[in-house]
């Protein structure tokens, strides 16, 4: 076990610092044991890739990044086995080499396992990435390990817990046959795409769409599954299209000073980054996930049920497109499907979600960003979700009013971790713990 003395925890894109005393790097479930039982206080990290301030924040702090071995295979079963702290793409590239695949990814391949789970990461057109679990093990506040299996209730508590409940050690993934998917990508109307999303569910294996603020349209991008030897028409679109990311935040830059640029700048990046088609093939990891950013960005993330998603739309929409505030949104919101599970902080508990993504490209002034203030007023009032390892303001009460497991889930929290080491100051907050502190203090 390696050891580090006071240094400073910083945030991929520099938005959140915290100092730490001592910083812990582990390889084996026995260590992770010990760090845990022999902290009072602590917080694990992942690829410190969330905005929302729930992985550092306290003295003691431990890098999971090494803790990053495959286990093993069950080749009868398909499932892989792997350490809580591996890189998502390292597991893609070792299942996609025996033939397997998860069928539903987020667009980043630089997570943590540990982090994505604990934070409900997902894609499209299917579950979160914790629904592909089949067990896993959790190390507890007092250090001692539990195994959990999927059919287990406690496992719809865990799967989505914001590292609240312990920590992931080992976990065991159901993957399917890897399949070819092909890709069709083409700029359309809000009036076209949006009536057409619930037919498009059903016809197509693979939907997202790229809405554009301010230019009254969407790229949408359906994915089929084919043959992997059937021709199709490859079309990568123009060689430019790979500098869009650049050209927006050159086009960006002093969007925070002058927030109507956006609207200007996201009409130039529609007509030159996404009004052409484009088709290609490939497997669902090689075909649609990003893999390499030139620079960061900070996110917010909002769900709703799919049958709100159009009154949702409509009000986001008249409100960016109002002139007078300053809820100006870069390019693009991202728009993606989720199917319904049981998992207790799930965006997708008992009912089929529609997730919007909510960009700011220049992550230093994203405080600035009136934007994402406006998307969670009009989620929030309609019974949204936030995604948990994004920026949000939303707290416990407003918490208990959307997740009907909130308050089963705040009493399995204080039962693990009774102590409260795992809490870090936003994480109390989260759970208003303090005020909890607070009233058992009155009643002795
Ligand atoms: C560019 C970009 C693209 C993204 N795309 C998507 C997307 O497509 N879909 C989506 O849903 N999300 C997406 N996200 C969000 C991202 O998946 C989450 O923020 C994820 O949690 C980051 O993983 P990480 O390894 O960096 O974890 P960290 O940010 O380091 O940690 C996140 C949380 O996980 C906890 N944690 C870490 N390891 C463990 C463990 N072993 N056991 C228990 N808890 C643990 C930490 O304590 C912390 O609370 C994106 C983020 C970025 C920056």
């Amino acid at each position: 076990m390696k050891q580090k003395e006071n240094g400073v925890w910083v945030s991929w894109n520099e938005n959140l610092k915290h100092n730490y005393k001592s910083l812990f790097k582990i390889t084996t479930e026995n260590e992770l044991q010990d760090v845990i039982a022999n902290n009072d206080k602590i917080r694990f990290f992942g690829n410190k890739q969330s905005s929302a301030d729930i992985a550092a924040g306290t003295n003691a702090l431990l890098d999971m990044k090494t803790y990053n071995k495959i286990v093993s295979y069950n080749y009868n079963d398909k499932t892989i086995t792997v350490q809580s702290g591996v890189i998502l793409g390292d597991l893609l590239e070792a299942i996609e080499k025996v033939g397997w695949c998860i069928p539903c990814l987020p667009d980043i391949n630089t997570v943590t396992v540990g982090g994505a789970l604990a934070t409900g990461t997902h894609g499209t057109s299917g579950k979160l990435l914790s629904e592909y679990i089949t067990s896993c093990r959790l190390v507890l506040a007092d250090g001692s390990v539990k195994e959990i299996k999927s059919s287990d209730e406690l496992m719809n508590a865990v799967k989505v817990s914001l590292g609240m409940l312990g920590v992931l050690s080992e976990i065991t993934f159901k993957c399917e046959t890897e399949y070819t998917l092909h890709v069709k990508e083409r700029p359309e109307n809000d009036k076209e795409w949006l009536p057409k999303i619930k037919d498009r569910l059903k016809q197509h294996d693979f939907l997202r769409v790229l809405w554009l603020p301010h230019t009254s349209k969407g790229y949408v991008i359906t994915g089929d599954k084919i043959d992997k030897d059937k021709e199709i028409n490859v079309n990568n679109g123009p060689k430019y299209l790979k500098h869009r990311r650049t050209a927006s935040k050159i086009l960006y830059k002093y969007s925070h000073k002058f927030p109507w640029i956006t609207a200007i700048a996201n009409n130039i990046l529609a007509k030159a980054f996404f009004s052409s088609k484009k088709e290609h093939k490939g497997s669902l990891y090689q075909a649609t996930v990003t893999k390499s950013r030139g620079s960061t960005l900070e996110l917010a993330e909002w769900t709703i049920g799919l049958d709100k998603f159009p009154q949702v739309f409509k009000e986001l929409k008249e409100e960016v497109n109002k002139w007078d505030n300053k809820s100006f949104i870069h390019i693009p919101m991202d728009v993606r499907f989720v199917q319904k599970d049981n998992a207790w902080l799930s965006y997708a508990y008992k009912e089929d979600i529609v997730t919007m993504g909510c960009v700011s490209r220049n992550a230093a002034t994203a405080d600035t960003y009136e934007a994402f203030k406006s998307v969670e007023r009009i989620f929030l009032k309609h019974g949204g979700r936030p995604h948990w390892g994004k920026r949000f303001a939303a707290k416990d009460a407003q918490l208990s009013k959307i997740y009907p497991k909130w308050e089963d889930f705040k009493e399995l929290r204080r039962e693990l971790d009774p102590t409260n080491k795992f809490l870090n100051p936003y994480l109390s907050k989260l759970v208003n713990e303090k005020k909890l502190a607070n009233v058992k203090k009155s009643i002795a």
